[in-house]
């Protein structure tokens, strides 16, 4: 204990003579509480450390820091204003380095198998140096208050992947908003040199439609049936698809599946020939066995190879682009009109005065819009 004391003794001497200025050398007061401006002041300091600047946010996404993504994604997907300027602002710096990656919609029934699929497909991706993004559009959150596609824990090996990134739908939301939430975050994934994204959706409502507007390459995940594969299935699905694939090819299922392929085929055939000369392929994988997986990717590669040859890549694109912007103001149009004060109000006078033979429907959509637009 003494020689502790004694040790201590020395390293005081020492200090005091190095620097006379020393902690130890001043005389110790009162405590002084925090003032309120340096409480506030912290406060601010931690908001601020917590919300990172546009420029941050930019420069770690094209850095590859997926903390900044994410947070960049949950800044699109925010419906507070001042977020939504600031994700604009984001997406604006992001946009210059975006467009270099393959833009694949896969979608199918619950139950298909697509996690199992997109987590063997992502994980071969990624084996053959791929970087994988997965977004998905589940409007049916708004619908059933419960997301379909992303309740379960999904793609457990494929989110451990340091060259995939996996983003749920965004919840709580019309299709037209998850449509633009998604197509911004495609923009922020491609920033942050992700050169494959898929963009998975489950068949509900017009969400399929949603997806293959903003992808280059459809493709639609089916299982066989008893010999009823094409019972049942939309004719608009079938015409949207690049590619069908036969999944859970496996086990006792493998002569099912060819039967299956061979019918899709024939079925395929019957429909008109794509603008882009492109015939659609059909073929069965098993996403459990993980086999099948690189004849997919090879068909989707050769797809590529013809739409860039004949130069109708950018002519899709350019289009899709088109199409949001004239989908995003009619979807603003409507919802400011709908919701003016005025209108509210004399809709349902109007649609009353129509059920009863009182107003033409034509004459009541005109005084709706002499409203709208005399008080605007
Ligand atoms: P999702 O609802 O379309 O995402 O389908 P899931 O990927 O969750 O798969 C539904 C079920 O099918 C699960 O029990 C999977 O294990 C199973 N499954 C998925 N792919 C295959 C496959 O290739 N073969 C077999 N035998 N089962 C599969």
């Amino acid at each position: 204990m003494d020689k502790i004391c004694y040790i201590y003794r020395i390293k005081l001497f020492f200090l005091s003579k190095s620097n006379k200025k020393s902690a130890l050398s001043e005389i110790h007061g009162v405590e002084q509480p925090e003032t309120y401006s340096r409480v506030v002041a912290n406060q601010i300091q931690q908001f601020r450390r917590k919300q990172p600047s546009v420029k941050e946010l930019i420069d770690g996404i094209l850095k590859g820091d997926k903390t900044a993504l994410s947070r960049a994604i949950t800044l699109v997907e925010s419906t507070n204003s001042e977020h939504l300027s600031k994700a604009n602002e984001v997406v604006k710096g992001c946009l210059p380095h975006a467009n270099n990656s393959v833009r694949i919609g896969i979608t199918g029934v619950p139950g298909v198998g697509k996690s199992t699929f997109i987590e063997a497909f992502g994980k071969y991706l990624t084996s053959i140096g791929k970087k994988v993004a997965v977004l998905a559009v589940d409007p049916s959150s708004s619908i059933s208050h419960g997301s379909i596609l992303g309740d379960k824990t999904r793609m457990e090996e494929l989110v451990k992947d340091d060259n995939a990134f996996i983003r749920p739908s965004a919840s709580g939301d019309t299709l037209g908003g998850v449509a633009r939430k998604t197509r911004e975050a495609i923009i922020l994934c491609e920033a942050f040199g992700f050169d494959t994204i898929i963009i998975e959706t489950v068949g509900v409502g017009q969400s399929e439609t949603a997806v293959h507007s903003m992808v280059d390459f459809f493709l639609l995940l089916k299982i066989s049936g008893a010999g009823d594969e094409l019972q049942g299935i939309k004719r608009g699905i079938m015409e949207m698809a690049d590619t069908i694939v036969i999944n859970k090819a496996d086990g006792d299922n493998i002569a099912k599946a060819k039967l299956a392929k061979t019918e899709f085929s024939r079925a395929l055939h019957l429909f008109p020939v794509k603008s882009n000369g492109w015939v659609p392929k059909v073929t069965t994988c098993s996403a459990y066995e993980q086999t099948g997986i690189d004849a997919i990717w090879e068909i989707i590669s050769e797809y590529f190879e013809w739409v860039k040859a004949n130069h109708y890549f950018e002519e899709k694109r350019q289009n899709q682009n088109q199409f949001w912007m004239m989908e995003t103001i009619n979807e603003q149009l409507k919802s400011h009109f709908y919701n003016h004060p005025n209108v509210i109000q004399l809709l349902e006078e109007n649609k009353k005065a129509v059920q009863n033979n009182e107003l033409s429907p034509f004459a009541a959509a005109m005084s709706l819009l002499e409203q709208y637009f005399k008080n605007e």
